[in-house]
Formats: C-alpha cells, sequence, structure tokens
C-alpha cells in the first residue's frame, strides 16, 4: 500500500467569489475565447430572445468543426451581447456563462491562480462557496461540455 499522501484540493475549504459586473469573463482572453453553445444552450438563449431556434442559430452564431459557439466579429474581443459591460442576455446566457469561475478545466490551484484570480476581480469577494457546491457546478459544466456538438 502507497504511504503517498492525497493532496488536498485547493478550494477544500471553499472559495469565495462574487461577480463585480467588471464584465473580464466576457471578454476573449487567450485560449478561453469561444462562447460554446450546446443545443439548450441555444434553445434557452431563443427563448429569452422570442425567436426561433433556427433563426437564432442562424443570426447569432457559427460552427467550428461539430462545435456550435456564438459568432465572433474580430475586430471586438467582448461577447457580441455585452453591454456597457454588462450581459443584455443574461437570463438566456448559455451554461458556460452561469458556470464560471467554476470551470473543471481551470480548477487546480495553478490554473486558478494564472487564469482566474490574476483578473476576475470577483474572486475573494461575496459568497463564499463551499467544496460540495463547487464541485456541483463543476459537474454541471462537465455536463455541459459533453453534449458540445448538439
Ligand atoms: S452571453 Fe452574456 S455572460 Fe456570456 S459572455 Fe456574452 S455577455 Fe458575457
Amino acid at each position: 500500500m502507497s504511504n503517498e499522501a492525497i493532496p488536498e484540493k485547493f478550494y477544500q475549504n471553499g472559495l469565495r467569489f462574487e461577480c463585480q459586473g467588471s464584465g473580464k469573463c466576457c471578454t476573449s482572453h487567450g485560449e478561453y475565447g469561444y462562447v460554446f453553445l450546446t443545443l439548450e444552450d441555444r434553445r434557452r438563449f431563443a427563448k429569452h430572445m422570442n425567436m426561433r431556434v433556427g433563426e437564432f442559430t442562424k443570426k447569432y452564431c457559427e460552427q467550428t468543426g461539430k462545435v456550435w459557439h456564438l459568432k465572433e466579429d474580430p475586430k471586438r474581443l467582448d461577447c457580441m451581447f455585452l453591454e456597457n459591460k454588462r450581459c443584455s442576455v443574461y437570463e438566456g446566457r448559455p451554461s458556460q456563462c452561469r458556470t464560471w469561475p467554476f470551470w473543471p478545466d481551470v480548477m487546480n490551484a495553478k490554473s486558478w491562480k494564472t487564469d482566474v484570480e490574476s483578473f476576475c476581480p470577483g474572486v475573494g469577494k461575496g459568497k463564499l462557496w463551499k467544496a460540495d457546491e463547487i464541485e456541483k457546478i463543476m459537474n454541471e459544466e462537465l455536463a455541459s461540455e459533453k453534449r458540445m456538438g448538439t
């Protein structure tokens, strides 16, 4: 049997996070550029905007490989729905935006520090999210990622 200690999760004692409305997570920054969309996301968006899913998809979405995401304007780094640093479609926003910043990809001490804490002013503020609440959100995001391409 190994005596190696199982490393504690860096968020074992919870993490404080409360959105400060900076809009920074709605602006492309390197590898986390696209706002990805599952079919469920496009349905929610379309309903919010009183549009048919096909109409919404044609107007606002494009595909890279098999995966849908919001259209990008090469001259604008911000998401097309960011207005005055606010999400103009908040109730209809996709899973990716709902689960930020507890994305499985960044939930390790290194990525949390470099990809989240260093630029998101909501980290360390407001509500203390318990480890099990964080993991619930991570699982929602994982489930959504598995539906990419639908
Ligand atoms: S949909 Fe809203 S929350 Fe998501 S990136 Fe765009 S502006 Fe931000």
